[in-house]
Order: structure tokens, then sequence, then C-alpha cells
């Protein structure tokens, strides 16, 4: 690649080629490391997390993380989101996306190369390839021999395991929708939902698929995101990058060795295409089919150091700095293209909708209160003169444990009230009604005003009776026999 080239993600969709499979081989390094960790916190966290029990208390479920579609409720250790708080779930969202714009724009397509779950998967896989085929040159023997006996079942062991990650991993899934032990034994009995089987059949489909064959071709062919990140990333942004200028000419130790001064220092030993997962030569510069991983640094790395030359002939540069280091050979260290302007801007959005978030779920209450006046009739003219309203209240305790709320009439001079559950005569101005754990109660509510009580607005007010108990309050409009 030319110093001042643009950034070049070659499309792959107007000369598609047949697909070749991918050996990569092995190799370890600070970069390959990274993976493993990463590969297995989040595995860990998306095969475990349904399995941590959190204690609620006996009203509520002891699973720490449950997607609870049948009551509405989304639970995540100590935080119970309830459907009219799904704004919190559209801030997380919206936090994720902003949070993938900042990783993309300071270290280019690192979500790509560490963290996405196609890679996650892809690089489980092809473990699996290495533990049952052996490492490169043996898979690429065994691909291209005539299938004996052996060559059978060891495709039958390797599609096997295969088939035990899928099926784990669509299994894994479902248990965030129920809980956990539970559904296993249902799902193993035959009792589960039909939805169960019919999800766990649907992700072990496209785990063993996307994962175990399709590999690399997902993020090259299927993927939008990699044409995305091309809008979010500028000349600032962190690419694997391999340096022609010292580089070329490339030529083996020999060639360099009879001939001084006349090659560069890639070897050409092919060891960066080699471990590459997604079977792409960096040499040839940027390309969608590079998910920025760094393997291919891990490899030249260790060559050079074989080589006794300096290590970072292919690493994470950005265009500007490529440019800088090409013409007057200075290395600017990589981490001072994480703090710039729009990586800034990023985190300060970031930042806002995450501190506003925890402002919300900090200052939020676990009480409501809501009345509908009924509209037909909108009154009654009693007896003595006196005129009804009747409502529908809704009282929404949001703690898992019963509690007992006072709710007080506020203003309407003269008014009372009672429920359904108490005599008319004991109407009063204050009701004590209990509302059970985690639940809404719906209440239907008459509220009597003195003859002659002009239409006018007044409060409902539900005061939890714990000590230091919560407020909440509604403004309704009580109808007078006479009209507004
Ligand atoms: S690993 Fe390094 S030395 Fe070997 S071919 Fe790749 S760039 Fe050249
Ligand atoms: S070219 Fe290098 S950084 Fe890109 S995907 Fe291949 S090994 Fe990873």
């Amino acid at each position: 690649m030319a110093n001042n080239d643009p950034v070049i993600h070659h499309s792959p969709l107007g000369d598609y080629q047949a697909r070749r499979t991918v050996h990569p081989r092995r190799i370890d390094g600070p970069f390959r490391r990274l993976k493993w960790l990463i590969m297995g916190v989040t595995l860990a966290i998306y095969y475990l997390t349904p399995w941590i029990r959190w204690d609620r208390g006996p009203y509520a479920p002891d699973q720490a993380v449950l997607i609870d579609l049948a009551h509405r409720r989304f639970y995540m250790f100590d935080i119970e989101i309830w459907p009219h708080e799904f704004y919190f779930v559209a801030g997380l969202l919206i936090m994720a996306g902003i949070g993938l714009f900042l990783v993309t724009s300071a270290v280019g397509r690192a979500w790509c190369g560490y963290a996405c779950p196609q890679t996650v998967w892809t690089d489980l896989f092809q473990h699996v390839d290495r533990f049952v085929d052996g490492d490169r040159n043996a898979r690429m023997k065994l691909d291209a021999a005539p299938f004996t006996w052996g060559k059978v079942v060891r495709r039958a062991i390797k599609w096997t395991i295969y088939l035990a990650i899928a099926f784990w991993t669509g299994g894994a899934w479902i248990m965030y929708f129920a809980d956990a032990p539970t559904l296993t034994r249902d799902f193993w009995a035959g009792d589960a939902a039909p939805v169960a089987y019919i999800s766990v059949a649907v992700l072990t489909a496209t785990t063993f698929t996307l994962g175990g064959f399709m590999r690399e071709q997902v993020c090259i062919y299927m993927c939008p995101w990699p044409r995305i990140q091309s809008a979010l990333m500028d000349e600032h942004s962190l690419l694997v990058t391999y340096k022609d200028w010292r580089g070329e000419k490339r030529g083996s130790l020999k060639k360099a060795e009879k001939n001084p001064g006349e090659y560069g220092d890639c070897v050409d030993c092919g060891m960066c295409t080699a471990v590459c997962p997604t079977g792409w030569d960096i040499r040839k510069g940027p390309d969608i089919s590079c998910i920025t991983c760094g393997l291919c640094i891990d490899a030249c790395d260790r060559v050079m150091g074989e080589v006794g030359r300096p290590r970072g002939l292919i690493d994470y540069v950005t265009l500007d700095d490529a440019e800088v280091e090409a013409k007057t050979g200075v290395v600017r260290p990589a981490w001072r293209n994480l703090l710039r302007p729009r990586t800034i801007a990023y985190f300060l959005i970031w930042g806002s909708i995450g501190a506003g978030l925890l402002f919300l779920l900090g200052t939020r209450t676990h009480t409501q209160i809501t009345a509908a006046p009924d509209r037909n009739p909108a009154f009654t003219v009693m007896r003595d003169g006196s005129v009804r309203n009747n409502y529908t209240v809704k009282l929404r305790n949001m703690e898992s444990r019963p509690r007992d709320m006072l709710v007080k009439l506020e203003g309407l001079p003269g008014g009372r009230m009672w429920t359904d559950a108490m005599p008319a005569e004991a109407a009063a101005r204050e009701l004590l009604l209990r509302v059970p754990a985690d639940q809404t109660q719906t209440v239907r509510v008459y509220i009597v005003a003195p003859r002659a009580t002009a239409s006018q607005p007044f409060e409902l007010e539900a005061i939890a009776t714990e000590p230091g108990g919560e407020r909440a309050e509604v403004e309704t409009q009580f109808q007078g026999a006479g009209g507004s």
C-alpha cells in the first residue's frame, strides 16, 4: 500500500469466488492471548450467566438474569425492569450502538477481531479443527486426501463436537427466558413449551452452519457492519498495517544475504497469511476480509525475532502515523490516537446516556398510582343529592414483597371514597389497600362529593406505609352534576 492511499475496503460482492477453506496455523503471542482471554470471558458469560442465582425473596424469581416474557419483566441482579420502563432497555441499546462507534473510531474493527459472536464461535470451531485434525499442514493434507475410513471417522468426530457446541449454544439461549434448572428438566422430559424446542433447533442449526462452515464468509459477504464501519473510520483509526516501506522488496534471507541492501525486512515466509483466520494476506493492504485480530502481528513479530530484525513490520498503525513513519522513520505510539475529538465526543455522549440511566435508576420509585374515571356515565346523582364518580385505580408495587398503601384524597372538599371490598357507609378520605408483591393491583374506587359540588381536578395520593415509605400521586377530574 502506498503511504497516502485512502482506507480501501475492497467489496468482494462483484467478484465472488468459490470459497477456499481457510486453515489457520497455530500461533502464540500477545494478541492471541488477548483473544483467548476475551473468548473465555465472553463464552463463560454467555453459557453460565443463566445459572447464577440471586435471592430476591419469596415473591420473585431467583435467577440473576432473566427475561420473564410471561410476566413482562427483565431481571438483572438487583435491577428489575417493568414494561413501562422500556426506556432503560432502549438506553442500553443506544449505548451499545454508540459504544461500537467509539470502539470503531478508536481502534478500528476491534469488535470484529475480538468480541463479535461470529468471531468468537469461529475461533472456537477452528480450535476444534486443530484438536481433531492437527495443525494447518495436517488439515490441508487431510482435506486433499480421498475419503477413507480414517477420514470419515475424523469428520464424524469433528462434526459431532460442532453439533454439541451448537446445541449447547442454542440451549444456553433459552435459559435466559425461564428458570434455568426447571427449564432444563422440562426440556429433557419433553415438557417444555414448543417455542423452546424450536429456538434450540434454529440456534443449533445456525451456530453449526455459520461457525462450523461459513465462518469468514459471514464477515465478508453477509454482515453489514464492516460496510458501516468504513464510514466511521478515518485516517486516525487504528488498522492492522503491513509497513511496505520497511518490508519491500520482500525476499528470503538467502536472497538478502546474497544481495545486501536490495531487500526489505519481509522474508516472504507467508506466516502472516498462514495464521490469518480469514485467509487474508495483509501485505495486500487493508480489506474487508481483515477483521484486525492482530494474529498476523504475532506471527510476524515472531519471525522478526527469529531473523534478528525489529518487531512491528506488521502492526496496529493509523494511516496518518503510517505516512509519518514512512517519510521520517519516526514510530508514533498507537495509544495517542485514542484521545482525539471524535473519540472524546463519542465517549461523552456514551457516558452521558449511561449517567442519565444510572440517575433514573437511582431515583425511580417502586410505587405508582393511576386513576381512570368512568366516562359513561360520568357521574351519578345519589338519592340524597350527592354526586358519585367511579374510577379504575391501579396501584403498582414494584418491590418483591407485599405492601400496604394508604390512598388519600387530596382536594375535592367533602369528598369520600370506598371500594367494592367495603360498605359505602364506611367511605372515608383514606383507604388502606394491600398490594401483592411485584404486581399492579386494580381497584374500583367510588368517590362521592356533596350536592352541588362543581367539576374540579383533585389528586389521589398513594403512600407506602413502611417506614420511609414512598409516595406517588395522580391528578384526575371529578365530574359534578352541573357539568364543568
Ligand atoms: S510474516 Fe512478516 S516476514 Fe513473513 S511474510 Fe508476513 S510480513 Fe513478511
Ligand atoms: S490480516 Fe491479520 S489482522 Fe487481519 S484478519 Fe488476518 S490475521 Fe487478523
